[in-house]
């Protein structure tokens, strides 16, 4: 996440640390929402969609490389680990070059659900927080939804250069054709787990996603705090302001942002029950969201986040 308010964005801004995006071979032509199913998904019914254990959550955790361009190695890495068998690289045309990571699971609908994390981290500390328990969610996710084929088509994508104003994510969106938004139901943004309570951003989230959020986390018991937060942005606000429904989910209190764009952001920060807790509402939550039909609504009544300097 950004925060536009103070020095920090500016501290974020001059530490960016660049990625490279090696070329792709042709037959590794990314794949984007909309597009057909890579590979006939297996029948409906077959096998659960089992989460992983905190175990393999916190070894996807530990696997966090430093240099940003080995993240995007690992995250392609992780997601084919993870059974994925469409996962491919998509070059992103900042000064100097960056590489958003996609893997596409195949469902029963051209229907699309976009699950994000960005996985560039500024040069202070080491990012783990920010954004890599986002990343080892997000692959857990990928892990369990691949054992039974989804309704939608979920298309998983590590963002690159978020830190430098969305700029990954507002290249995805870009690419993607008028009739790829309009097949695309929602955005689910991950940004900083596992450590305080879950939370959904009410600031740049759809409303009627934040709604599904509260009947999930009625459901299913589980503490989720819905508050404004104003002046930060994050990959989510680049699929709003294309009219595609998004939500952000983090984990931060107010007094935990001294953790993140900091030396204090390490894995002993993470607590390992949290983000497991986090990562079992969030998969719950894109069970839910797999089971809704026709387009939702990107309407926020909320006051929009500001865009991020350029
Ligand atoms: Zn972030």
């Amino acid at each position: 996440m950004i925060r536009l308010l103070g020095t920090l964005c500016l501290a974020a801004a001059a530490g960016w640390l660049a990625s490279a995006c090696p070329a792709e071979t042709p037959a590794a032509r990314p794949g984007r929402p909309g597009d057909p199913p890579a590979a006939a998904p297996a029948p409906a019914g077959q096998g659960s969609a089992a989460p992983v254990t905190q175990r393999e959550l916190m070894a996807k955790l530990a696997a966090v490389p430093q240099q940003n361009a080995d993240r995007a190695e690992k995250v392609l890495q992780l997601f084919k680990q993870a059974g994925l068998r469409n996962v491919t690289r998509q070059a992103v045309p900042t000064r100097p070059p960056g590489c958003n990571i996609l893997a596409t699971l195949p469902g029963r609908t051209p229907n699309v659900i976009i699950v994000g994390a960005h996985f560039d981290h500024t040069s202070t500390g080491t990012g783990v927080i920010d954004n890599w328990t986002g990343v080892a969610c997000m692959v857990g996710l990928a892990q369990a939804l691949a054992k039974t084929p989804p309704q939608h088509t979920f298309v998983f994508v590590a963002f690159d250069s978020e830190e430098r104003g969305q700029a990954g994510s507002r290249w995805y969106v870009s690419q993607l054709s008028a009739q790829q938004k309009a097949r695309t139901t929602a955005m689910v943004n991950l940004e900083c787990l596992g450590i305080s309570t879950a939370k959904v951003w009410l600031t740049g989230s759809a409303d009627a996603l934040e709604q599904l959020a509260a009947e999930v986390a009625k459901k299913e018991n589980t503490p989720v705090e819905f508050r404004q937060l104003h002046g930060v942005t994050a990959d989510a606000n680049s699929f709003m302001a294309a009219g595609i429904a998004a939500i952000t989910f983090d984990s931060l209190d107010l007094t935990d942002f001294d953790l993140i764009d900091s030396p204090k952001d390490r894995a002993e920060a993470v607590r390992p029950d949290r983000l497991e807790q986090h990562y079992r509402f969030i998969l719950k939550y894109l069970q839910a969201l797999d089971e809704q039909s026709g387009s939702i609504s990107a309407a926020n009544k909320d006051r929009p986040a500001p865009k991020p300097k350029p």
